[in-house]
């Protein structure tokens, strides 16, 4: 093992790292956390990378989502399902409407950390460090809650090690078969007034299943699904203590998940994240905002994927829906100029964030949708592929975006507004998303 090793970013800056009280607290977090065996297998990351490959030659399409920040007391079984469900939903409408294999990628298992605007938060006068996620400190606004542990990164490997180990159990256990996800389906279009307008499309679906039945077709890709995990590496003291050598190859891994991102807010070129992510193996996503310039996308492909491998990196764009038709033409049009041909996918969440007249923070979801819209408008023009969407949702019903077919108004948002960070899409939303991404793809 090599816990001592030093590696070449932890002299880098790191942008939004916790200020841990107690040094030796968090040395000893750490030890334990290099001696834990590994979440998942670096042949898998290749698995992943390869799946992704297929998604830059325009061969497949990428669904990567789930809850803006996960949290402790959300490890159930119930949440999970519900979650892992929803996804596998989107999934099977998308692959249908778009032909190709549909690579499903969770912001699941590991997306315990936070970036913040602001490192204190002020509340009546008392002025508090800002809450960062799980893994750092607590969503209570009181003293002790929201002083960082670093036995909170213990937890979070824990959270993970469970999490992930229920997703296989759902994937590869038959619970998650084709027919019984397009059951789920059924249901949403018939019982609630969002689904109804997806009747036709879900007909033709279970036609082709019909069909395939009929034709005495059963195939054992209709009883599992692949699925992997994915998170914002932004902790890299965690991220680093779950770094390995692999035995095959003499190469890092981060083996606390099988993608990893960095975020707006630590995609400093010359900072210790880009530094990390470019010594790792994994497929690598990077969050492009409305700032970005050709040159910076330009020296990201240099870092990251010198080697120019189909599948190992992912550029997220999250221009804004009133900015992705002036802002992402340019970008593309000059990095597959350059011979470069990452991932192009759509967040469509994060650029389009305001704070209602209730105080909450939201998202309007016909701002969601058209975002996603200027995106493949973009990516036609070019003739380049829009390889999928990074969204964040769960599979309950609560009140946090407004919008969508089942409508959620802007007086609704308190009922159920459950987020510990952003706005996530509600289950009867990402349904309808996916059943209009599906219309989108099929033009
Ligand atoms: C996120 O994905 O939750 C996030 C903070 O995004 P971004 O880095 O794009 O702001
Ligand atoms: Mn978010």
């Amino acid at each position: 093992m090599t816990v001592t090793n030093h590696h070449s970013w932890q002299s880098l800056p790191a942008a939004q790292q916790p200020d841990w009280p107690d040094p030796q607290a968090l040395r000893t977090a750490l030890a334990d956390l290099a001696s834990y065996p590994p979440l998942v297998f670096a042949g898998e990351c290749d698995q992943l990378r390869a799946r992704l490959g297929a998604v830059a030659r325009g061969e497949a399409f990428l669904l990567q989502g789930g809850d803006c920040a996960e949290a402790f007391d959300g490890v159930s079984a119930e949440h999970i399902r519900s979650k892992l469900k929803t996804l596998l939903q989107m999934a099977a409408v998308l692959t249908y409407a778009a032909s190709v294999p549909v690579v499903k990628v969770g912001r699941i298992a590991g997306q315990y950390s936070k970036p913040r605007s602001k490192p204190t938060e002020t509340r009546d006068g008392i002025t508090l460090p800002v809450y960062r996620g799980d893994s750092v400190n607590g969503f209570e606004f009181t003293p002790e809650s929201r002083r960082p542990d670093p036995e909170r990164l213990k937890r979070m490997y824990n959270a993970s090690a469970a999490t992930l180990n229920l997703v296989r159990a759902f994937t590869t256990g038959g619970y998650a078969d084709l027919r019984q996800v397009h059951a789920w389906n059924q249901d949403f279009v018939r019982n609630s007034p969002a689904g109804q307008r997806y009747e036709r499309l879900a007909k033709e679906i279970d036609n082709a299943l019909s069909f395939m039945q009929a034709c005495g077709v059963a195939p054992e890709e209709f009883k599992t699904v692949e699925f992997f995990s994915s998170h914002e590496a932004l902790v890299l003291d965690y991220e680093t203590a779950l770094t390995r050598v692999d035995s095959r190859t003499g190469e890092l891994y981060d083996v606390s998940g099988h993608m990893v991102w960095i975020g707006e807010r630590t995609r400093q070129l010359d900072g210790a994240h880009i530094e990390f992510a470019s010594k790792i193996r994994n497929p690598i996503g990077v969050k492009l905002g409305p700032t970005t310039t050709v040159d910076e996308a330009l020296t990201l492909i240099e870092r990251l994927d010198p080697q120019r491998e189909p599948g190992r990196l992912t550029f997220i764009t999250r221009m804004g829906a009133g900015k992705v038709r002036d802002h992402l033409p340019t970008l593309v049009e000059k990095v597959t100029a350059s011979g470069a041909q990452p991932v192009w996918i759509c967040d469509p969440m994060h650029g389009n964030t305001f704070e209602a007249e209730t105080g909450h923070k939201t998202r309007r979801f016909d701002d969601v949708l058209d975002e996603v819209k200027g995106f493949f408008e973009v990516h036609r023009g070019l003739g380049t592929h829009p390889g999928g969407i990074h969204v964040e949702l769960t599979g309950d019903d609560v009140t946090e975006c407004v919008g969508g077919g089942d409508e959620v108004m802007v007086d609704d948002l308190h009922q159920r507004y459950e987020t510990a960070c952003d706005p996530r899409l509600n289950r009867s939303q990402s349904l309808d998303l996916a059943f209009l991404v599906a219309e989108m793809y099929r033009g």
